[in-house]
């Protein structure tokens, strides 16, 4: 576990390989470029195994983008057909998540990439109030031993804001159903933050 060298979404990924079993069904509740969406999708789907993937954004560009990964990432026509099938994108903040989620879907993970989309308009993105609606219903949906899985961006304005919010909203999580935790660059006080809420 080298986290030293790694991105943060890096050590998310590392992360969330330890917690999602083949089959599952997860949610990227900030799709963006479509990085997320493509290694939840790996985790999730093989040849024999049907996972989902809820991919989410408030922007139609970013979920163009996603499509267009996906299309580009995945080798051959049948792999592709599968596979795309397979994730479910969304044009809709993440606070609404219980509308387009499936009432009985047994959610293991959702993930969390805060801020804006890269290479897009700097002034849409995440912001605190929908942020922590939405935290409120991953909580509501994810099932036991799932995670919630968070990369906070403090280099912006409002930045840390969110951040606050977000720990706060982890730090009233209780002791006896949640691990909550933070990893933090010291020499780094800018370097995006991954944050982890582990339902036991
Ligand atoms: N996960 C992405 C990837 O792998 O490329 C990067 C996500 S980017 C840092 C943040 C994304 O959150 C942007 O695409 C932005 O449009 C989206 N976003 C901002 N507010 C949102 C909201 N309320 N609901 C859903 N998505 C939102």
């Amino acid at each position: 576990f080298v986290f030293g060298k790694k991105r943060a979404t890096d050590v998310a990924h590392m992360v969330w390989k330890h917690i999602i079993q083949k089959g599952d069904t997860v949610i990227d509740a900030t799709c963006g470029n479509g990085f997320d969406t493509l290694a939840l999708l790996n985790l999730v789907a093989d040849d024999s195994h049907n996972g989902y993937v809820y991919a989410l954004d408030i922007q139609k560009d970013a979920l163009d983008k996603t499509s267009l990964l996906l299309e580009e990432s995945l080798n051959s026509n049948q792999v592709r057909t599968i596979k795309k099938q397979l994730v479910k994108l969304f044009n809709i903040c993440h606070s609404k998540m219980e509308e387009v989620v499936q009432r009985n879907a047994s959610i293991r993970l959702v993930a969390f990439n805060l801020g804006y989309l890269p290479g897009g308009d700097k002034e849409i993105k995440t912001r605190s109030e929908t942020t922590l609606m939405a935290l409120e219903a991953a909580k509501r949906i994810l099932i036991p031993g799932g995670l919630i899985s968070i990369v906070v961006y403090v280099g912006h304005p409002g930045g840390r804001e969110e951040l606050e919010a977000v720990e706060t909203f982890a730090a009233t999580l209780s002791v006896e159903n949640w691990i909550c935790c933070k990893l933090q660059m010291l020499n780094r006080p800018c370097a995006p933050i991954p944050i982890f809420l582990f339902q036991r």
